[in-house]
């Protein structure tokens, strides 16, 4: 028998790690190399490569570790380039048609569009009122692009001022928030009323900027609030807000509260008067966890 040394021991490990490493490089840097239509056949399965079934259970969890029988999630194909919408988005306006929104007058009732549409944006067209999607939403991941106006009129709150509003009620603001003082709690990338921004990744105005939101719709049972909303919001690729709880519904000069609402909701566009472009919106509906079946 084969007596290691502790030091011996580490010194294998540490041969054996090293080994399956640079064998997981190669693998990686084989798969990169190949394009999907210059890979030869797969090697046959073997006993385990689909999953186990005598393995511990997950704690909390109907599946074994490596379970078998755990659905695979569904396949999605990502846009060809950063930003562009997934297989699987809604996409809410494709640089031509405002066929997926509406204005909505006082009593609530559905108005064609009147924001302007041209050269693959829409602009906000003040005193309109604000555009609302015809399509309900709850718990999404949403990409939207957006640019304040090139020319400065004016400060603070009047300077490139809209608004996404999450179900309507819940605003990451819009603001030309390019040297541009205002209160930090409603700055461009603000839960407004709340939370700033944990950075302020203002572009120039005039520039078009990025917002991907992931935001979890708070739930009621009746009256009763069982779980309050949280927004994650990348701004430009700079992580602003990490899953922040929101206190309630946007509110101004007030502390924000929570009022029982549907599950799902439309999505809002402010008119705060100022012309806002948007261009490339889409949302994806997110699902639970292992509620889906690939394909
Ligand atoms: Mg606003």
């Amino acid at each position: 028998m084969t007596v290691y040394t502790c030091s011996k021991r580490l010194a294998i490990i540490s041969v054996l790690s090293a080994a399956a490493a640079a064998g997981a490089a190669f693998v990686h840097a084989q798969q990169a190399a190949q394009p999907p239509s210059a890979q030869s056949s797969p090697p046959p399965a073997k006993p385990g490569d689909l999953g186990f079934t005598d393995t511990p259970m997950l704690p909390g969890l109907p599946f074994h570790v490596h379970d078998v029988a755990r659905p695979h999630p569904p396949v999605v194909t990502p846009g060809a380039s950063a930003g562009a919408p997934p297989s699987d988005a809604i996409v809410l306006f494709d640089g031509k048609s405002l066929a997926k929104w509406s204005n909505v007058d006082s009593q609530g009732k559905a108005l064609d569009p009147k924001w302007a549409v041209r050269d693959g944006y829409f602009e906000v067209v003040p005193k309109t009122g604000s555009l609302v999607t015809r399509e309900s939403f709850g718990d999404v991941q949403l990409h939207i692009e957006w640019a304040t106006p090139k020319e400065i009129t004016a400060n603070s709150q009047g300077r490139g001022n809209s608004g996404v509003m999450l179900m309507g009620f819940y605003e990451v603001q819009v603001l030309d928030s390019y040297n541009n003082p205002s209160y930090a709690d409603g700055q461009a990338g603000a839960l407004y009323g709340h939370w700033p921004p944990l950075a302020n990744a203002a572009r120039p105005p005039g520039e078009w900027q990025t917002y991907d939101i992931v935001f979890e719709a708070p739930r009621f049972e009746g009256e009763k609030l069982v779980k309050p909303a949280f927004t994650t919001v990348i701004w430009n690729g700079v992580v602003v807000h990490n899953r922040k709880e929101l206190a309630g519904r946007t509110v101004y000069r007030n502390v924000a509260t929570y009022a029982p609402h549907e599950a799902e909701l439309p999505l809002t566009l402010q008119d705060h008067g100022n012309p806002v472009r948007f261009r490339n919106v889409w949302v994806r509906r997110l699902s639970a966890y292992d509620s889906q079946k690939g394909k």
